[in-house]
């Protein structure tokens, strides 16, 4: 069979321990075999961003600008135990944080679903989508503990000096807190038009929540931005599509979410995508099976897993012994970003080799094939425990059938 030909380059970004071994697994056993893999190569392992002082992951995130499409691996963020494990020169920071910045992009994360493995919440049987504004509120703030008797204002001094203020408190005989936090309207907008084109982009409705009933003012500003963005550049598109942009107070959303069946993306501010992102994975039943892209509002694409580099699987891989690690969201990284490159470039071969390999692999899974994750949490009743290596290689197995 001739191997399905790449127009553009697809950013290709490697990372760390067992997924750094589990990337090569699914490139020489589901990638190379059938694709003439134009990739352009950015190694995020450790290693080389220490050697380039970071320079590399700043590299990979203009080429991903360049070309539109990445895929990346779990990369590890170092922390106090790192710095002597790989003699770091410097505790570098999270290479996700640095192209989420430097794309001005938006998380959104997807589970997989299979049958046997059902969600703590039975009636949803289609996929939430959380996209998380990261930036500002809580996460930005500044804060102090004031004693009795203070009297706390806002103050802003715009540039030509003249202030404005507001009282927040005055604090009679007990002590207290304050805080201040922020947004930006620039934020605000990438986070809306991020997620705007990728409800376009995915066929969903999209749900967006705050409190603006009771913050008339912060979280009311969110609720305006993404109706006036919605209005003047997307709703012909959505109605076009037969797809909705849904406005509701948080605690409504919350409501109708448990109720739903899923199926569209929810889009949160800050503080509530951190929240309910870890619920609704939690719910959905497996870290190992949840996907993530990064989105930026100018529409470029950096697919990856949304778990890290699965640290104690590697040491037992070290020491020789055979890991069950689950591949499949590292592989839906592969299709989604190789999916998009083919929408991107007009080809439909590729397009629809990332159909079937995403269709494989659900099958693999739903014939009762599947790592050790899955199957202590699989209901299936005919079920086997393979190892990383063999669950690629029945993969491999169906989807050469599809393909032919
Ligand atoms: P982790 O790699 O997500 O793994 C935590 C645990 O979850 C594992 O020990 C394993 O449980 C289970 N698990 C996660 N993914 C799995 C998979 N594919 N197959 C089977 N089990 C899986 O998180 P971590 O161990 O806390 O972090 C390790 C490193 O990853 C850190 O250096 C962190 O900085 C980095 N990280 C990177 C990213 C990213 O690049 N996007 C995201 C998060 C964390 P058992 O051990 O019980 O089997
Ligand atoms: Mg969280």
């Amino acid at each position: 069979m001739a191997k399905i030909q790449m127009k553009t380059p697809l950013v290709e970004m490697d990372g760390d321990e067992m997924t750094r071994i589990i990337w090569k697994m699914i490139k020489d056993i589901l990638i190379h075999p059938y694709i003439d893999l134009k990739s352009e190569y950015y190694d995020l392992g450790l290693p080389y961003r220490n050697e380039t002082n970071d320079q590399v992951t700043i590299d990979s995130a203009e080429a991903t600008k360049k070309y539109g499409v990445a895929v990346k691996c779990a990369t590890i963020t170092p922390n106090a135990a790192r710095m002597p494990e790989y003699n770091l020169k410097e505790m570098w920071k999270s290479p996700n944080g640095t192209i989420r910045a430097a794309l001005d992009g938006t998380v959104f994360r997807t589970p997989i679903i299979v049958k046997g493995i059902t969600p703590y919440i039975p009636t949803w049987t289609k996929p939430i989508t959380i996209a998380r504004h990261a930036y500002g509120d809580v996460y930005k703030n500044t804060e102090m503990q004031v004693p009795a008797n203070s009297k706390c204002e806002l103050v802003c001094t715009d540039k030509d000096g003249n202030e404005s203020r507001e009282v927040i408190h005055t604090f009679g005989d007990t002590a207290g807190i304050i805080q201040g936090m922020h947004n930006t309207d620039k934020s605000i907008a990438s986070f809306a038009r991020s997620c705007f084109n990728f409800a376009l982009d995915t066929k969903q409705d999209l749900w967006f929540a705050t409190k603006d009933t009771i913050s008339k003012k912060y979280d009311h500003r969110f609720k305006d931005i993404f109706a006036e963005i919605f209005e003047a550049e997307y709703k012909e598109k959505f109605d076009a599509l037969g797809i909705e942009y849904f406005y509701t107070l948080i605690d409504d959303a919350v409501a109708r979410v448990i109720r739903s069946e899923g199926g569209y993306i929810w889009a949160c501010k800050n503080y509530d995508g951190d929240v309910m992102s870890d619920m609704v994975a939690t719910a959905y039943g497996s870290l190992a099976m949840m996907t993530s892209v990064l989105v930026s509002p100018d529409g470029v694409y950096e697919y990856e897993a949304a778990h890290g580099t699965v640290q104690r699987h590697y040491y037992k891989h070290l020491k020789g012994e055979k890991t069950s690690t689950n591949s499949v969201a590292t592989l839906f990284a592969w299709t989604g970003a190789l999916r998009k490159r083919g929408e991107l470039d007009e080809l439909p071969g590729l397009m629809n080799f990332a159909d079937c390999l995403e269709k494989a692999t659900i099958q693999t899974i739903e014939e009762g094939v599947m790592t050790g994750d899955l199957y202590l949490l699989s209901s299936l009743s005919n079920k086997t425990k393979v190892d990383t290596e063999e669950f690629l290689v029945e993969v491999d197995k169906r989807l050469k059938a599809l393909l032919a």
